[in-house]
């Protein structure tokens, strides 16, 4: 995100201190992205997914998480707006480390999802390349994720 763009997310939304700032995707089955930042711009967590609709597939490329945010259900949250995209589709994980895979495993029982790490996906997820696109606050995460004392 550039300067500019950053700035006039913060003018539009002067109370809020804690952005959910989506880059979908350039077109369909590329990257899609959200971090989470404090309004003074330390970024504090990011996910990147991939969905195809032909296909019914999505893919969680990446998930991290700031140390002070961890175990506090903020990693959860994220996965649930990614498989808003495709509830019902099948959803797989890159490979993952162990850390990783205990997480996954616990987002599978949570959501139904299977998130096979490192699971064959589709030409189309497998095909893109990323594009640039502009970012948007993401109305849902900004209206229904809780406060948690530690989040910005
Ligand atoms: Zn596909």
């Amino acid at each position: 995100m550039d300067d500019a763009e950053w700035q006039w997310i913060r003018i539009r939304h002067p109370w809020t201190h804690r952005f959910f700032i989506h880059w979908p995707d350039a077109t369909p089955a590329s990257h899609q992205n959200i971090r989470v930042y404090d309004r003074q711009g330390l970024d504090y967590a990011r996910l990147v997914w991939k969905v195809c609709h032909t296909c019914r597939r999505g893919v969680i490329s990446k998930i991290s998480l700031s140390p002070e945010v961890q175990r506090q259900g903020l990693g959860a949250i994220l996965i649930d707006r990614a498989l808003r995209d495709g509830p019902t589709y099948d959803w797989t994980t890159s490979p993952q480390s162990p850390e990783g895979k205990t997480f996954f495993a616990v987002m599978a029982v949570r959501t139904g999802a299977s998130f096979t790490g490192g699971a064959k996906t589709c030409e189309h997820i497998n095909g893109v390349r990323a594009g640039r696109t502009h970012p948007v606050l993401d109305r849902h995460l900004q209206r229904t994720a809780p406060r948690v004392p530690s989040w910005p």
